[in-house]
């Protein structure tokens, strides 16, 4: 009875049982890329230390493996989107430490001093006046009015599907009701500044780092037209390569939805990039399309546990 209490009481997070599940569902023990945002170093080296034995390789490494049919078991890739700059610089540092390879998707744009338009919605929820607006004529919204928590909502949908400047006039119109940046508590924190390219350039030095394009303005593949597509990826591209002296060879799409990615959008990333990355959920299964890859996505919150069964159930 005590030798089955104490079976029991065994977390998930521990390697036997997470070994043993593997055997059950007749899973390989790696072969997946990660996917994170935002999070603190200690968070995320303690997320990557959870899965060994499967040890991080370089994102660029282990989809040659996986085209030319080698075995990709026991290693996966850690890719971060966004390039906010204190993410960056802390969580490199944790890769250096360990000789992690890992791959930063940049949008340029953003770089460039443009806050990305979920930035600027956390900016809105968070200081936006608790109220009914009115809705001006120039957003083309059938209703007049709207509540800030459905604004918010809105806001939050349309991102995932909406242009450039459709987005971008909802944003710029609520952004002029806010208080001055000086007079909002925190507004760093809801609009983290970008790594400067200065430091891309430093980091991009040492070849454990690589960064690769993640478009220019953050919009939804699916909103853009073929030259707007085009003028997104071949930008970034060469603004990066420009920078890091680097080949541009993989192909973030933003949002990384299922509806935020088009067939032309995937079409073209063809054209312009090797390999490309999406967040829906799963593993490097046999014959994938390379332009529209899975990846395991992790964030501050997750525990080890978690982890574990994620990348288990995956
Ligand atoms: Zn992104």
């Amino acid at each position: 009875m005590r030798k089955i209490k104490n079976l029991l009481s065994i977390p998930f997070g521990s390697n036997l049982i997470f070994r043993s599940f593997e055997k059950i569902l007749q899973k390989s023990s790696g072969g997946y890329i990660l996917s994170f945002h935002d999070l603190s170093p200690k968070s995320f080296e303690a997320q990557v230390e959870c899965l060994k034995p499967c040890i991080p390789i370089a994102l660029d490494e282990l989809i040659r493996r996986y085209k030319s049919g080698k075995n990709i078991d026991n290693c996966f890739a850690i890719t971060f989107d966004d390039g906010v700059e204190t993410t960056i610089k802390e969580n490199w540092n944790v890769c250096k430490k360990n000789n992690w390879p890992v791959t930063f998707y940049l949008p340029t744009d953003y770089l460039n001093g443009n806050n990305l338009p979920f930035q600027k919605i956390q900016l809105l929820e968070n200081s936006l006046e608790n109220k009914i607006y009115e809705l001006p004529s120039i957003l083309d919204k059938e209703q007049k009015q709207i509540t800030k928590s459905k604004l918010i909502t809105y806001l939050k949908d349309i991102i995932y599907i909406k242009d450039y400047q459709y987005v971008k006039k909802y944003l710029d119109f609520f952004l002029g009701l806010i208080p001055k940046k000086s007079n909002i508590k925190n507004y760093d924190y809801f609009m983290p500044k970008a790594i400067d390219w200065s430091e891309v350039k430093d980091i991009s030095k040492n070849e454990l780092s690589s960064f690769q394009s993640h478009g220019v303005t953050h919009t939804a593949s699916s909103a853009l037209s073929q030259n707007e597509l085009e003028n997104e990826m071949i930008e970034s591209k060469e603004l990066i390569e420009d920078c890091t002296g680097q080949k541009v060879n993989s192909f973030c799409y933003p949002y990384g939805s299922k509806k935020s990615i088009s067939e032309l959008s995937i079409s073209l990333a063809s054209k312009h990039f090797d390999y490309s990355t999406t967040l829906l959920k799963g593993r490097l299964r046999p014959n994938l399309n390379l332009h529209y890859l899975p990846r395991i996505d992790f964030y501050e919150e997750n525990t080890n546990s978690f982890v574990k069964m994620k990348v288990l159930l995956s």
